[in-house]
């Protein structure tokens, strides 16, 4: 008996499709002359095998095209009849469910503002109990694995094994050149704990831009994801959700013959080693500049209030306790104390640097004391 902690049995599933996987189609449903030209399109592109169209829009803030409807669900399946594609729509609800299951949708996915709720997901796999429908599950708004991993636990459960998480990058509150950030350690780590997860990549959501999407699509086939997600529209200038990001049906086929797809590593689906870790170093040095930026930000904020304030720059007291923290940490995270201390000097010269007048500025550089200033 399995202990009630220990992972879901994910180890006979499979989505039971071809890879690469490559799935496209606009955002949104917006009439059946967009879909069937979306589709036959793609379907001359050759390389497609599902098309996808959201039908219920799920957006963040009211006011905005929330999508067509239970009518779009004709246009997906005419186009189906048209050109063979296989079709798919996201579901957030039982009733989503129904509907589709009705008008004989072949795949759905659930999208990242549903996956974080366990009520919804579960709702939608107790609708979908004794079907084998392909269901795609896309990573929750918010970096939180768990949550990812649970919502594809409880579709497991309701008897489904026609299974595979989608990543489409996380919100994230700093600033990053991404409208999702990838933080490809998720993905990474989810496919670790469960090797026969099929793992895809919507490289439009996390790019946010037309013109962003090659390096996100290629990184992401260099990780060994079994496929991808890419929203295309047939005028993407005019589309009512996500414009800046969905390609032409002409740029998403120079996309495709730009891209490297690897065949899956002969041990077990693995890469070379020496590439994912170095992929992790790239990920993380990356946040690591993304938090410095943003360090850099709140500093200058500080700085602006300490003026407004005729409040001194330095403040010993305040930079000796950052300093007594990251040391500590520093012991805990097995890090040398030397070695923080040195970097927390220099980001502190930094910071001191930003928050000075300029002739303040010219003092301070080139004399790192310790413990003798503050934010
Ligand atoms: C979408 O696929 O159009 C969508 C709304 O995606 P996400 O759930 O990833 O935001
Ligand atoms: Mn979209």
């Amino acid at each position: 008996m399995n202990s009630p902690f220990a992972p879901a049995p994910f180890a006979q599933w499979s989505l039971g499709l071809d890879r690469p996987l490559v799935i496209a189609g606009p955002c949104s449903a917006e009439s059946e002359e967009q879909v069937l030209a979306t589709a036959t399109k793609l379907k001359a592109d050759g390389r497609v095998q599902a098309l996808r169209a959201g039908v219920w829009k799920p957006r963040t803030r009211p006011g905005s095209f929330e999508g067509a409807g239970d009518t779009a669900l004709a246009w997906l399946k005419r186009a189906k009849e048209e050109t063979g594609l296989l079709v798919m729509t996201e579901v957030a609800t039982p009733e989503h469910v129904e509907a589709c299951l009705k008008a004989g949708i072949d795949m759905l996915w659930i999208g990242a503002r549903t996956t974080p709720n366990p009520f919804s997901v579960q709702a939608i796999a107790d609708a979908l109990q004794g079907t084998d429908v392909p269901v795609l599950v896309k990573n929750p708004i918010n970096p939180d694995l768990h949550l990812w991993t649970g919502a594809l636990e409880r579709l497991h459960r309701a008897g489904l094994r026609r299974l595979a998480a989608v990543h489409r990058g996380f919100n994230w509150f700093e600033r990053t050149p991404y409208r999702n950030s990838p933080m490809w350690e998720f993905p990474i780590r989810l496919k670790a704990a469960h090797p026969e997860l099929e793992l895809l990549c919507d490289p439009s959501h996390i790019a946010g831009h037309a013109e962003r999407i090659g390096p996100v699509a290629q990184q992401a086939l260099d990780l060994g994801f079994g496929g991808l997600m890419v929203e295309v529209h047939p005028d993407p200038a005019v589309a009512r959700s996500d414009a800046e990001q969905q390609l032409s049906p002409a740029a998403f086929s120079a996309l495709l013959d730009g891209l490297i797809f690897r065949e899956a590593a002969p041990t077990a689906g693995m890469r070379d080693r020496l590439e994912e870790l170095r992929d992790l170093i790239d990920q993380l040095d990356e946040e690591i500049a993304q938090k410095l930026g943003t360090r850099m930000d709140i500093a200058e904020r500080i700085g602006d209030h300490k003026r407004a304030h005729q409040v001194a720059i330095l403040q010993p007291e305040r930079w000796d306790r950052i300093m007594k923290r990251q040391v500590r940490l520093a012991h805990h995270l097995g890090l040398s104390e030397a070695f923080v201390r040195e970097f927390m000097d220099a980001i502190h010269r930094e910071s001191i640097r930003r928050q000075s007048l300029e002739g303040a500025a010219e003092a301070l550089v080139g004399s790192p004391s310790r413990s003798s200033k503050g934010e």
